[in-house]
């Protein structure tokens, strides 16, 4: 089955667009020893796979573990997923901690659990890279999730913002890496099918997957239906900011434009008083 035509076909796009996304972002770099965290769904699987692939066409100069933390939901059994790893000879570590109780503890009855189930998460994530010296930290999302963001954010915290593909994380311990930005979700899922990734359901913990990106994928697709070109130009707009089209008076001198300049932001106060500085991009905290 993994040796389908529609398999190579997929396989090659997905190589195509992970590469590009390496070489664009500058993601991978000799000597570095990569994190990829394995939730257990189609798109860590696809991105563990297909890195795996980078690495040993690239003659090992980078290393990957594979990571993944149990959470203790009801239900959870990884015994496929290691017999996966085992057979694919890929070094992984499946850690226990229970924050599903903690989850269930903080969280009324009713509403999502994700936004704290994915920040503790992260912080086992990061703990792990940090103890056992990973200076790079793989994540599955992919085009959709990056445009999901982004309009998410527009929409419910008056920002425009995403995932980027490399990120410096606020404490300046951790790069974060997306290497499937640039693929599509539905390439993703059909791969993983035919593929039969052993894939472990997100669901266990009984709660509704984020309702609000649940809201703005389904206008995305609506989009989609009249201008299949809607998604792809979402994310193309991530790459071509334009500030003097905007109105963010951090990133454009809006003060100085009587004088002829065009004025692109400066680091420190200018002469107009006004304190200007430069916003890094902080992870948003925009569970999937
Ligand atoms: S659906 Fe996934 S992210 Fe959300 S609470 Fe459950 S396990 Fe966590």
């Amino acid at each position: 089955m993994a040796n389908s035509t529609v398999t190579r076909r997929l396989e090659k796009k997905l190589t195509h667009y992970i590469g590009k996304a390496i070489a664009d972002y500058r993601l991978l770099q000799d000597g570095d020893r990569v994190l990829v965290c394995l939730s257990g769904g189609k798109d860590s699987f696809t991105l563990l796979k297909l890195l795996e692939q980078q690495r040993i066409r690239y003659r090992g100069r980078f290393e990957l573990h594979s990571y993944t933390l149990d959470q203790g939901q009801p239900g959870w059994d990884d015994s496929s997923l290691r017999a996966w790893l085992n057979e694919h000879r890929i070094p992984f570590t499946v850690e226990r901690r229970d924050t599903y109780s903690v989850v269930m503890e903080k969280i009324p009855e009713g509403k999502s659990y994700c936004s704290l189930c994915s920040r503790l998460r992260r912080g086992n994530i990061y703990r792990f890279a940090a103890q056992h010296g990973f200076n790079k930290i793989a994540l599955g999302h992919h085009r959709d999730d990056l445009i999901e963001s982004l309009l998410m954010s527009i929409f419910y915290k008056g920002e425009l913002a995403s995932m980027p593909p490399k990120l410096l994380t606020d404490d300046k311990r951790h790069i974060l890496i997306r290497p499937l930005a640039y693929c599509q979700e539905k390439d993703i899922a059909a791969y993983a099918r035919e593929m039969g990734f052993p894939i472990i359901p997100c669901n266990l913990c009984g709660s509704q997957q984020n309702l609000v990106r649940r809201r703005v994928k389904a206008l995305i697709s609506e989009l989609a239906a009249e201008n299949p070109k809607i998604p792809s130009n979402i994310l193309a707009a991530l790459q071509n900011i334009e500030p003097s089209q905007l109105m963010d008076r951090v990133h454009w001198n809006f003060h100085v434009l009587e004088d002829g300049r065009s004025a692109p932001a400066r680091p420190s106060g200018g002469k107009d008083g006004i304190l200007i500085q430069h916003v890094g991009v902080t992870e948003m905290n925009l569970a999937k």
